[in-house]
């Protein structure tokens, strides 16, 4: 039987609340299935680590999990620690060596759950986000001259390279062919930003050549916002860059119902280092501590790791769990209006996996 080795990093706040979930609600996956089981290695890299050692994860963090078969993150992030020391000491730290260039983000809303849009409770809302993770805006280029000086400059240089979009764009267009509606929009800013967003949108042409059967088309970011209001029935496959795609997310994560729900996928789909499977949301710290948080994030994006392990059927399994304990209200935590908790909700899916046949 086969062993799937996970490296669990639950990271901050509610990070450790929603991983343990994770990991009951996979064990109990591989149970029913049988076909195979996980072996969860545990890192507590963190902001805590980070205070008492200066570092979020040891010097050779990376060589301890880029053996794994996938990673299961949690949040990483805490008040007195600075949003981009986080960021760059342990989720890009992640991300950007071990390649994982597309950043996957399904967006639907699940059986029970009320989107704030009037007239929008199902397929009319049905989209995959991919989100360039490599490079773009995020590349880390720039620098800051005379600082606290009135003359002080800062610059944050977007940096885009042909086969860094190349690669995010045969990665879409082959998702987008991959579902039913085979239609794909590519988001940029090419009228305001000429130089970089022009490639885009010259290397998507090059691309959907590619692929005759996907029909696409372009977006200004600033008019996608507003037709993922109006118009969500419109869209399905998305791509964007490393910036507007994280905040299209956010928007699109608020539209389906809750950011407690949103998973999402840090893929190296060339299969050279393990991908990484972590809800959108944060750590949280208003709530941390409470037994309330939402696990459905991270349950979706056990889903999305038990499909690229190559478990589809288990995928499937805990797809269909999900969705009928979200259609119970009463297992609806406090962030969807409910009194549920952390616990009430993992086990009704554990319970519901146990029970599908
Ligand atoms: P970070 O800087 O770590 O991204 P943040 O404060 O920007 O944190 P979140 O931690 O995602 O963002 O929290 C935003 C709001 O959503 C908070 O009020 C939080 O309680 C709520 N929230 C986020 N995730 C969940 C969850 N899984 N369950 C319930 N509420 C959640
Ligand atoms: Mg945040």
């Amino acid at each position: 039987m086969r062993t799937y080795r996970i490296a669990a990093i639950p990271g901050d706040g509610i990070g450790s609340e929603v991983i343990s979930a994770g990991v009951e609600a996979l064990a109990a996956c591989a149970k029913r299935d049988g076909g195979f089981t996980f072996a969860f290695d545990h890192f507590d890299w963190g902001s805590e680590r980070y205070k008492t050692t200066g570092a979020f994860m040891p010097d050779n963090g990376r060589d301890l999990i880029k053996s794994h078969d996938a990673i299961l993150f949690g949040s990483a992030g805490a008040p007195d620690v600075p949003d981009h020391v986080t960021l760059w000491g342990l989720r890009l730290a992640i991300c950007q060596p071990f390649d994982q260039y597309a950043n996957v983000r399904p967006t639907r809303i699940l059986p029970g759950i009320v989107s704030p849009l009037r007239n929008v409770s199902g397929p009319e809302l049905d989209w995959v986000i991919v989100r360039e993770n490599s490079e773009g805006e995020y590349a880390g280029v720039g620098g800051r001259v005379h600082r606290g000086l009135p003359e002080e400059v800062a610059t944050d240089v977007s940096m885009f390279t042909r086969a860094g979009v190349a690669r995010i764009m045969r990665f879409a267009f082959a998702l987008a062919r991959s579902r039913p509606r085979k239609f794909l929009t590519v988001v940029t800013k090419s009228n305001a930003q000429r130089h970089a967003m022009v490639m885009w949108d010259e290397i998507a042409a090059e691309v959907a050549s590619e692929f005759p059967d996907v029909t696409w088309d372009k977006m200004l970011v600033d008019a996608m916002t507003m037709r993922m209001t109006l118009k969500p029935e419109t869209l399905d496959t998305i791509v964007a860059t490393n910036l507007h795609a994280d905040i299209l997310s956010d928007l699109a994560a608020a539209l389906a119902g809750s950011l407690g729900i949103a998973p999402t996928a840090n893929l190296n789909p060339e299969r050279q280092f393990p991908s990484m499977f972590e809800p959108i949301h944060g750590s949280a710290f208003d709530i941390t501590g409470k037994g309330i948080a939402n696990p459905i994030g991270t349950f979706w994006s056990s889903v999305m790791m038990l499909e690229h392990l190559g478990e589809p059927s288990a995928a499937a399994r805990l797809m269909r769990a999900i969705e009928k304990v979200t259609a119970d209200k009463s297992l609806h935590t406090p962030d969807l209006g409910g009194k549920a908790r952390t616990a009430d909700v993992t086990k009704a899916v554990c319970d519901a996996l146990a029970g599908d046949n």
